[in-house]
């Protein structure tokens, strides 16, 4: 069992998997409802929640009413099972045991985008990028076109570092609202978060409620006819209209991951349901009944393969969390 004073620093150590506390009786530990408005659902499925569509169910998934019934449901948990936000699930391997703990999913009442002085974009940590970007835009400010292309949330981004046409969010990032495992809501600037390719030292069972990204000066036309290029540039390289979870791997230093893939002979590739896509090497995609079982397992198909064939080891960008 997990002690309620896990320190956070496990995280940097990034196993891609969910903290594995409080799995044994964590169904049947007590979850503190007094005043919460939000909603509570016990042994919910999470597949329908994530783009690979698969995978087992959340122990718990709290959906809040707003911020102050999350910092609440949070405090009065006190640490007593682990926590996990969840987005949109594009970057996530739930796997077929389901996920310790509670799953918080932060939906409309965390959706709000506004353009604040000094074209600084105020964005709830539920908001899609989509959204981020077209409201810019509408108001006249540039630099987070990137963000039209990537599927996720605000609290994705933030946490993965999401990038894409050589922007990334720690390049936009002003700070970010985190609810911490405790309960305290605290503020981290962007330079606390230090951030890498795909990875920031956002404590892992923080929950980003809210971000401010900076933009600059531009033209609504200009911005838009970027958005479109990003957007047709995408519908002609990746396959954004099957179950995957986006970008497999991290490109290694001075290599594509697609490349890589592609030169060890794993395009097309398949285990169970699973199968390298055939339009873009670095994605997976689950061709129908795949298991999150066929799907990881496959990835670790690929990076033996690709070991044995450059002697480059890759590593996931996806998250793989929960139990197997
Ligand atoms: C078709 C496709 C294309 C993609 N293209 C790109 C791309 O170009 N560039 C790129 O960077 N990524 C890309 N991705 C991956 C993905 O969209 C990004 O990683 C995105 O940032 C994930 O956001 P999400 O909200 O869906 O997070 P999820 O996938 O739900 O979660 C990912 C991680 O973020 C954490 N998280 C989510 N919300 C919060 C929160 N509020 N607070 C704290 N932690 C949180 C989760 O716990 C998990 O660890 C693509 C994915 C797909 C399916």
């Amino acid at each position: 069992m997990m002690s309620a004073n896990q320190p956070d620093d496990w995280a940097m150590h990034d196993t891609g998997q969910a903290p594995d506390a409080g799995v044994e009786g964590a169904l049947d530990a007590p979850v503190p409802m007094a005043g919460i408005r939000g909603a509570l659902t016990k042994n919910a499925p999470l597949a329908k929640l994530v783009w690979f569509k698969s995978g087992g169910n959340a122990d718990w998934l709290f959906e809040p009413a707003d911020r102050a019934d999350l910092k609440l449901f949070i405090d009065q948990l006190a640490g007593a099972m682990p926590v996990m936000a969840l987005g949109l699930g594009s970057n996530l391997i739930i796997r077929d045991g389901g996920v310790p703990g509670v799953v918080i999913r932060l939906g409309k009442p965390f959706a709000d985008v506004a353009v604040g002085a000094d074209h600084v974009v105020m964005c709830g940590g539920g908001a899609h990028g989509i959204l981020v970007s077209s409201t810019a835009r509408d108001a006249g400010v540039a630099g987070l076109e990137f963000l039209r292309g990537i599927p996720g949330t605000v609290g994705g981004f933030v946490r993965m570092n999401g990038g894409a046409y050589g922007n990334e969010t720690a390049d936009v990032l002003i700070d970010c609202d985190v609810i911490m495992p405790g309960g305290e809501l605290i503020t981290l600037p962007a330079g606390d978060l230090e951030y890498t390719y795909r990875h920031s030292a956002l404590p892992e069972r923080g929950v980003v409620v809210s971000a401010r990204f900076q933009g600059e000066a531009g033209d609504p036309e200009a911005i838009g006819a970027e958005m479109d290029r990003i957007a047709e540039a995408r519908e002609n390289s990746q396959p954004i209209r099957s179950k995957t979870g986006g970008s497999t791997f991290k490109n290694p230093d001075g290599h594509k991951a697609w490349e890589l893939v592609d030169a060890a002979g794993c395009r097309g590739l398949t285990l169970g349901g699973a199968q390298v896509s055939e339009k873009h090497t670095n994605f997976m995609i689950n061709t129908g009944g795949a298991t999150s079982a066929d799907i990881e397992g496959l990835g670790e198909e690929v990076r033996a393969r690709v070991y044995q064939n450059s002697g480059v080891q890759l590593e996931w960008e996806i998250k793989r969390v929960g139990r197997p």
